[in-house]
């Protein structure tokens, strides 16, 4: 499909799906005759600055926001070639797991158009599964790329903690955050990630130039092995799994059995504490984030004459989030105040590390950021993406949401790689159907797990 056509065909899939918060409507010619890449049409979540395009964030607050600047990793794809066509629909500022809350409206499935595509990153993944973009970016804080491919039935990527430059990237939890990467192949997904994957000196948690010399070396003695070792995690294997879901998965294993690798059962007892940690410290670093709205710096007021003086203009300002985003900012404000943080968010930051000693000790190869000892010598761990199929939208809207609980459990495969900032990818092993299995792999062996995927999927 040419680029021109492409464009033409926006408002017909947008009324469809509610894909976009924004899109092109009428590139200029130069622009369409110099997109030559391969890879040409790419979505952006709408949580990533970018010049062209407002930034929203799909939240009341930021409606009428426009950056002065792209991001470095929107800066990078138009050098390479890209087009980007829009900004993608999202749960507010990343937060959710349905693509539900959003000031725009849910995002539909391209694959059935009564379920939730996913979140929060919704948007970028029906972006592809669509077929209206060849590649999108997203924002992975503990599943937001990984579970709406698998729920979509695309590939969703999030690399390792620090290989994608944050600058520009609306901060949600920034110890977290990570770019994502949608497509509908694996070689789609790689060549993004090799003209996104750059050190950033704007971006202070980026990976030094040193380390990712390092992280070469690393790759070329996965070479050696011709077979990787895999394991399962005991902790993955959970009962409330989907029947489907556990069928799909089975069969994979069983053509990596008969293709003769060498599958383990593997344990990391800390895992089980994965959605607690995470939930304990991601508001908190999402409420220390979100105190840049109000209303003065960045967000909106309501009022033509403002109360200053008064805590009134603040308050007004601040009653522009929805509700998820309010109940984050409470949860997170409460766990860093004196007792919550004690008791809370320490205590969350302690079962943090000890989630990332525990992977560290089952990989082959060292952590080049801990440098802990390996004990074991597995290199890929494998799970599923998700625990169910995705709910249907109507459901879930007209449902009252007595229990966030059951939102927030759609992330238990997901949230233990967060945590550690290992790379995972989220494959569609059952051809459009809704599930996914997720492929992980100690911290910067991005390569390698992309190489295994082309391998055995
Ligand atoms: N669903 C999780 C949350 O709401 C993860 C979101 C994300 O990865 N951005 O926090």
């Amino acid at each position: 499909m040419s680029v021109k056509s492409i464009i033409t065909k926006i408002p017909t899939i947008q009324k469809e799906f509610n894909i976009f918060t924004s899109y092109i409507k009428n590139p200029p010619d130069a622009t369409v005759e110099n997109t030559q890449s391969s890879i040409k049409v790419g979505a952006i979540k709408d949580n990533i600055a970018t010049k062209d395009f407002p930034t929203t964030c799909a939240s009341d607050i930021l409606k009428n926001y426009s950056s002065p600047f792209d991001s470095t990793v929107v800066s990078l794809l138009k050098k390479s070639g890209a087009l980007i066509i829009g900004k993608t629909n999202l749960d507010e500022f990343g937060m959710g797991s349905l693509g539900l809350h959003t000031t725009f409206g849910p995002t539909k499935n391209p694959l059935n158009k009564d379920w939730c595509v996913g979140g929060s990153s919704s948007g970028s993944a029906a972006a592809v599964a669509s077929g209206i973009a060849d590649f999108s970016l997203g924002t992975d804080t503990g599943g937001s790329v990984r579970l709406p491919a698998a729920y979509s039935a695309i590939y969703g990527f999030k690399p390792s903690y620090g290989r994608i430059s944050r600058w520009g990237v609306v901060a949600f939890a920034q110890s977290l955050d990570t770019v994502g990467i949608f497509a509908n192949n694996i070689d789609t997904v790689s060549k993004i990630f090799h003209i996104i994957d750059q050190h950033d000196p704007r971006d202070p948690t980026s990976l030094s130039i040193d380390l990712r010399k390092s992280l070469i070396d690393q790759n070329k003695k996965n070479e050696e092995r011709s077979k990787p070792k895999i394991g399962i995690p005991k902790e993955f294997v959970q009962s409330e799994l989907a029947p489907e879901i556990k069928e799909s998965f089975m069969t994979y294993i069983q053509t990596l059995l008969t293709k003769d690798y060498e599958i383990y059962p593997i344990s990391l007892p800390s895992i089980k504490d994965s959605l607690s940690v995470y939930y304990t410290l991601a508001p908190a670093e999402a409420a220390s984030n979100l105190s840049r709205y109000d209303g003065i710096r960045y967000g909106k007021g309501n009022s033509t004459t403002p109360d200053i003086v008064n805590a009134n203009f603040y308050n007004e300002s601040r009653s522009n989030f929805g509700q998820e985003v309010k109940n984050r900012i409470i949860l997170g404000n409460y766990n860093l105040c004196s007792d919550g943080y004690r008791n809370n968010f320490i205590k969350a930051q302690q079962l943090r590390v000890q989630i990332i000693n525990q992977f560290d000790k089952i990989f082959r190869f060292k952590n080049v950021l801990t440098k802990n000892e390996p004990e074991h010598d597995i290199d890929i761990i494998l799970c599923p993406t998700n625990l169910n199929p995705p709910p249907p939208i109507n459901y879930m809207v007209q449902t009252p949401k007595s229990n966030p609980l059951q939102e927030y459990m759609n992330d238990i495969f997901t949230i233990p790689m967060s945590l550690a900032g290992l790379p995972a990818i989220s494959v569609p092993f059952s051809k459009g159907k809704p599930y996914g299995v997720q492929i992980s792999t100690q911290y910067g062996n991005d390569e390698a797990l992309m190489k295994f995927v082309k391998e055995t999927v």
